[in-house]
C-alpha cells in the first residue's frame, strides 16, 4: 500500500519491529540451549531437546533442554551450597546484585521484548511496555527490601532453597514476580519456566551471569511437567512457589502435603468486569478491551466476565461491537497491532473447543469481521451472550480472548453474580459514584479489585488469589513473608511421612468412640453433701449445647482419675457451628465488617472476665495436668496478656496504602479469611486455646475451635467468659471430642475457608491433602511442639498473616 492510499483509507500501514537482534542471539547459541546451573550452560545427559515455535509464523526458533533426574539434582544441589553464602550476604551486597540485575534488564530491553513477543505470540507493545519494564521495577523494588531486610525485618530468616514452576502467559514477568523476591531475602532457586515458552527464562540466565551474580543462586531448568514433579518433590527443596492452572495448583498441593515445604499458589480466575448505568461508558469499553484482549485473553485476572446493568446492556454490548471491529490482530511484532498469536495449537483448540460449547450452551457468538493473518495461531476476539449464569461457559476460565456477557438490576445482585465463582483472583467495577465503586469493591471476594480501571500492576502491590486462585501474595510487603519464616523456626520435617499410597489405607479421621469411664468407688459413706454436677457443653452459635450423638469422654486427670465429661463432638455439631460462624458473618453488621475498635473492646473485655476467674481456671489446668500451680496461674496471665496483644492488634492491622506507580490510591486491606476452623494441641490448654483464638476473631473471622482433646476444660470454662464478654452469637463455636475426627469434617466442608491443625504429623498430611479440594487456606504443626508461653513462637505476626488475605484495590485519581 502506497503512503497516499495509506493517507487516503486512514488505514494502519504496518510498523515491524526487527527481530535480526533475536535471531542473532539465537544464532549465537546455534538454536539450541542447555540448562542454566551455577552460572554455566550444561548439556543433559539424555541429550532430550523440545522445540521452541513462533506461533504466528509456525517458524522454530531453538530446541531447549529436557531435564532429567540428574539434572535437577544438579541444580537443587548448586541452589543449596549458593544458600549458605547468599542467605549470610549482608542486605546491601545483595541489594547491589539486585539492582545490578535491573539494569542490564534496561540494558536489554529491546531484545528481551522482541524475544519474548517471538516466542509467546503477544503484541511487541505489550512485552515492550508493560512485561520487560514491570519485570525491571521487580527488580528495583526488590533491591530496595534487600536493602532494608536487616533493619526492617530483624525476626525473620530466609526459608532456603526455592523450587520455583511458571506459565506461558507472562514467562519473564512471571519469572521476575517469583525470583526478585526470593533473592532479595537470602533464598537461592530453582526455577523452570512452562515449555511453550522457555527462551526469555534463558536469556535472563545470561543477564543474571552478565551481573556477576554468585553462581547457584539462580538456576534455570527447563523441562517438561515431570522436572516440575522432581523439583515439587525434591526432598532438598524448602518451598514451591507455583503459578499456573488450578488443577495442577492442586496436585502440587498434594504432592507437598505434609512436607513441612511452605508453598505458595497463583492460580486461575474468571473476574467479573462489572458495569453500572453510571458508568463512564466509553472508559468502560475501552477497559474491556483491556481486560479480556490484552495478550489475546490470556491472562490469570483477565476480566472474562462482563456484567453489565440491564438499563444500559443494549447500549453498552453494542457500543462493545462497534469497537470490537477496529481491533487489529495479526504479526506480534507488528507495533500497531492489538492481538498477536495464541501461545500453541492445543490452546487454539482449547478455546475453540470452548466458544462451541458456549453455542451449545445457547450463548450467541458474536466475531467482529476482520482479517486475521492467514498463517499462525490467531483467533478473532470473541463475545458470547445470552447465557445463563449456571453456564459451563460463563462459571469456567477459558484463557483465550473470549468474554461473556450476563446482565444484573441492582448492586446486590451484581455482587452476587460477581462472587458466583470458585475463583477470586481479581475484579474490575466501573461507576462514577465513588461510593458505590468503594462499596462493591469491599465486598467482592478477590485479592485485586481494580475501580474505574483494569490490569494495573506493579510490584509495590501484592497480586494473589482469594479461594481457589490460589493463596501467598506476589510484590509488596506481604509477598516478602512467603520467603521467610520466623527467625526461631526451622524448617518442620515431620518424623511421620505419608505418601498417596498410604493415605488410602489410613484411618485418620475415622471416629474413634470414647469407651466409657466410671469413677472408682470412693468408699464415703453417702451421708456427705454430693458435688454439684456440672456437665461441660458445646458451645454454638452463642448457645450451650448437648452434643448431637448424645454421648460424652471422659476427661482424665494425672493419676487417671475422672476431672469432667464433654460431649462427643461429631459431624453434624460441626456442621451446626460452621453454620453458626457464617451466620456471624451475615448478621448487621457482621463480625467482619465491625470496626476494629469494637472488636479490640471485645477481646479486651474478655481478657478482663478472665482474669476475674484467674484462680478458677488455674485450678482446672492443674486438675487436668498436674502441672503446679505457680505454672497453671503463670498460663492463665500469659492468656489475658495474649488477648490484650490481640485486642491491641484488632484496630492496628487493617492494612497500608501501597505505594504503587498509580496515579491514585492503591489501598491494601488486610481482610479476614473466613470461617476458620481450629484444632488446638494439648500442651497449654488455655493458652493456646486463646492464642488461636484471639487472633482468629480480632481479625474479623468467625471460628469453630476444637479445643485439646486431652483437656478440653479450659475451653468448655471459656465460653462462660465469651458469654459475659458481649461476644456475638456465632462469632467463637467450640465443638469438643475426637480431634482429627473433628478436623477430617472440618476440612471436608466446603463452607470452611480455613483450617488450623495444631496436632500430628499424620494429621498435618492430610489437612494439607484435604485442602486441596477447595484450596482452603491451611496452617498446620507437623507434630511440632511451641513454646506457648514465649512471645517468639506463641504470639506475633505469624498470627496475624496466618488470620488475613490482602487485597489490594486500586483507585484512578484525577481526569
Ligand atoms: P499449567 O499447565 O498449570 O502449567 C504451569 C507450569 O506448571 C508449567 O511450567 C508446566 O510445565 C508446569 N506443570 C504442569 N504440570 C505439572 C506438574 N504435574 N507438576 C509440576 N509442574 C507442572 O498452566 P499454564 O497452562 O502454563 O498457564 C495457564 C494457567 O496459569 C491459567 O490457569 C492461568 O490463570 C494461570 N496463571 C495464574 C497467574 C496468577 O498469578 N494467579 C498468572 C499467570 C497464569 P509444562 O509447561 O512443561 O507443562
Amino acid at each position: 500500500m502506497s503512503v497516499l492510499e495509506v493517507f487516503e483509507t486512514m488505514e494502519y500501514g504496518p510498523a515491524p519491529e526487527s527481530a535480526a537482534a533475536a535471531n542473532a542471539w539465537l544464532e549465537d547459541h546455534k538454536r539450541r540451549f542447555g540448562l542454566f546451573i551455577d552460572n554455566e550452560w550444561v548439556t543433559p545427559r539424555e541429550r532430550d531437546y523440545y522445540p521452541s515455535y513462533n506461533p504466528a509464523t509456525g517458524e522454530m526458533l531453538a530446541e531447549t533442554a529436557q531435564a532429567g533426574r540428574e539434572e535437577v539434582d544438579a541444580a537443587v544441589a548448586a541452589a543449596r551450597r549458593a544458600f549458605e553464602s547468599w542467605s549470610a550476604t549482608p542486605g546491601h551486597i545483595r541489594a547491589r546484585y539486585l539492582y545490578a540485575i535491573a539494569r542490564n534488564i534496561q540494558k536489554h530491553h529491546r531484545l528481551l521484548a522482541v524475544l519474548e513477543s517471538m516466542d509467546n505470540g503477544k503484541p511487541i507493545r505489550e512485552s515492550r511496555d508493560i512485561d520487560v519494564p514491570l519485570l525491571a521495577r521487580h527488580f528495583y523494588y526488590h533491591a530496595g527490601w534487600a536493602q532494608l531486610v536487616e533493619a526492617e525485618l530483624p525476626g525473620y530468616q530466609p526459608v532456603g532453597v526455592v523450587g520455583q514452576i511458571i506459565p506461558w502467559n507472562f514467562p519473564l514477568l512471571m519469572l521476575g514476580w517469583k525470583i526478585a523476591p526470593a533473592i532479595a531475602m537470602g533464598n537461592t532457586v530453582v526455577i523452570k519456566p512452562a515449555s511453550y515458552t522457555r527462551l526469555t527464562a534463558l536469556l535472563f540466565a545470561e543477564i543474571v551471569a552478565e551481573a556477576g551474580l554468585p553462581p547457584g543462586v539462580i538456576n534455570v531448568v527447563t523441562g517438561s511437567s515431570k522436572a516440575g514433579t522432581m523439583i515439587v518433590t525434591h526432598p532438598n527443596v524448602d518451598k514451591i512457589a507455583f503459578t499456573g492452572s488450578t488443577e495442577v495448583g492442586r496436585i502440587l498441593r498434594r504432592q507437598t502435603a505434609g512436607s513441612g515445604k511452605r508453598l505458595s499458589l497463583e492460580l486461575g480466575g474468571k473476574s467479573p468486569f462489572v458495569v453500572f448505568e453510571d458508568a463512564d461508558l466509553d472508559g468502560a469499553i475501552e477497559g474491556v478491551v483491556d481486560a479480556i484482549w490484552f495478550n489475546q485473553g490470556q491472562v490469570c485476572c483477565a476480566g472474562s466476565r462482563l456484567l453489565v446493568q440491564e438499563n444500559i446492556a443494549d447500549r453498552f454490548i453494542s457500543k462493545l461491537k462497534k469497537r470490537m471491529g477496529h481491533l487489529r490482530v495479526g504479526d506480534p511484532l507488528d507495533k500497531s497491532i492489538d492481538m498477536g498469536a495464541i501461545v500453541d495449537k492445543t490452546q487454539w483448540e482449547t478455546i475453540d473447543g470452548w466458544v462451541k460449547t458456549g453455542i451449545k450452551e445457547g450463548g450467541l457468538v458474536f466475531q467482529p469481521d476482520i482479517k486475521l493473518p492467514e498463517k499462525g495461531l490467531f483467533y478473532p476476539p470473541t463475545l458470547i451472550t445470552h447465557l445463563d449464569p449456571a453456564a459451563e461457559t460463563v462459571c469456567e476460565e477459558i484463557f483465550g480472548p473470549v468474554l461473556v456477557s450476563l446482565t444484573f438490576r441492582s448492586p446486590e445482585e451484581a455482587i452476587e453474580l460477581a462472587n458466583n465463582t470458585r475463583y477470586g483472583l481479581a475484579a474490575s467495577v466501573w461507576s462514577d459514584n465513588i461510593n458505590l465503586a468503594l462499596d462493591v469493591a469491599s465486598k467482592l471476594k478477590a485479592g485485586t479489585v481494580w475501580v474505574n480501571s483494569t490490569n494495573l500492576f506493579d510490584a509495590a502491590s501484592g497480586f494473589g488469589g482469594y479461594r481457589e486462585s490460589g493463596f501467598g501474595r506476589e510484590g509488596g510487603w506481604e509477598g516478602l513473608f512467603e520467603y521467610l519464616r520466623p527467625a526461631g523456626q526451622a524448617r518442620p520435617r515431620p518424623a511421620v511421612r505419608v505418601d498417596e499410597a498410604s493415605r488410602e489405607k489410613s484411618r485418620w479421621g475415622e471416629h474413634v468412640p470414647a469407651r466409657p469411664v466410671w469413677p472408682a468407688r470412693d468408699g464415703k459413706n453417702g451421708n456427705e453433701m454430693p458435688e454439684v454436677d456440672r456437665t461441660p457443653k458445646m458451645y454454638i452459635g452463642g448457645k450451650q449445647v448437648r452434643p448431637d450423638g448424645h454421648y460424652t469422654r471422659a476427661v482424665l486427670g494425672p493419676k487417671g482419675r475422672i476431672v469432667g465429661q464433654v460431649g462427643d463432638g461429631n459431624r453434624k455439631d460441626i456442621r451446626d457451628a460452621v453454620e453458626a460462624a457464617h451466620a456471624a458473618h451475615l448478621a448487621q453488621p457482621g463480625w467482619a465488617m465491625r470496626h476494629g475498635y469494637n472488636r479490640s473492646q471485645i477481646l479486651y473485655f474478655i481478657g478482663e472476665n478472665l482474669a476475674a476467674r484467674r484462680e478458677e481456671f488455674a485450678r482446672r489446668i492443674v486438675a487436668m495436668t498436674g502441672r503446679s500451680a505457680k505454672s497453671a496461674r503463670d498460663e492463665v496471665e500469659k492468656s489475658v496478656e495474649r488477648l490484650f496483644t490481640y485486642a491491641a492488634w484488632a484496630d492496628k492491622y487493617g492494612g497500608t496504602i501501597q505505594e504503587t506507580t498509580l496515579r491514585g490510591v492503591t489501598l491494601g486491606v488486610n481482610e479476614p479469611i473466613g470461617v476458620l476452623g481450629i484444632a488446638c494441641p494439648d500442651e497449654y490448654p488455655l493458652l493456646a486455646f486463646v492464642s488461636l483464638m484471639a487472633p482468629a476473631i480480632a481479625r474479623g473471622n468467625t471460628v469453630v475451635m476444637i479445643p485439646s482433646e486431652k483437656h478440653p476444660l479450659s475451653a468448655t470454662d471459656f465460653y462462660q467468659v465469651l458469654d459475659t464478654s458481649d461476644v456475638p452469637p456465632g462469632v467463637v463455636n467450640i465443638v469438643t471430642g475426637d480431634r482429627d475426627h473433628l478436623t477430617k469434617t472440618l476440612i471436608e466442608h466446603e463452607d470452611v475457608d480455613g483450617v488450623w491443625y495444631f496436632g500430628s504429623a499424620e494429621g498435618s498430611y492430610h489437612v494439607e491433602y484435604e485442602s486441596a479440594a477447595n484450596m482452603k487456606r491451611t496452617w498446620v504443626s507437623y507434630g511440632m511442639a511451641r513454646d506457648w508461653m514465649s512471645a517468639e513462637q506463641g504470639e506475633g505476626h505469624e498470627f496475624l498473616h496466618e488470620a488475613t488475605q490482602v487485597k489490594n484495590i486500586w483507585v484512578p485519581t484525577g481526569e
